[in-house]
């Protein structure tokens, strides 16, 4: 499998407006796009940092995964995002190596993204997820 870079780092907080504040006035970052992924019950916002980004995430419903999460560890480091080329065959060939997957198949993420996400608890407790830029 080909895996070039971190493309996320995926953070659960509370409170996407002051949590962007942080990110821009102390660690001099700049918020670049403000997103909703419906499906995923959750508003994002994105700074670039190299080749990486910092993912925000507010949850828009307890009950989605970003709520549920938050409630039961608190805020923090929620997943990492690994970017690769070719994510369906990715997510077949780490399957056949023994990887639990949350998605069997590639969904929509934000930014336009392919994204698939693997379960952690066949990956050392780190929500992985591949990403694949295909636009
Ligand atoms: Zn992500």
């Amino acid at each position: 499998m080909k895996t070039s870079h971190i493309e996320h780092i995926g953070i659960a907080v509370k409170n996407l407006d002051e949590s962007i504040l942080y990110y821009e006035n102390v660690l001099g970052l700049k918020c670049y796009a403000v997103e909703e992924v419906k499906d995923q019950k959750v508003k994002t916002a994105f700074f670039q940092l190299g080749q990486t980004k910092i993912e925000l995430l507010e949850s828009t419903d307890p009950e989605g995964p970003i709520g549920k999460f938050i409630e039961k560890r608190g805020e923090g480091i929620h997943h990492i995002a690994f970017a690769v080329e070719d994510i369906e065959g990715c997510l077949q060939e780490v399957e056949g190596k023994g990887i639990r997957l949350i998605d069997q198949k590639p969904r929509r993420g934000a930014e336009g993204l392919d994204i698939a996400f693997l379960h952690p608890k066949s990956t050392y407790g780190v929500l992985t997820e591949f990403c694949e830029d295909k636009n």
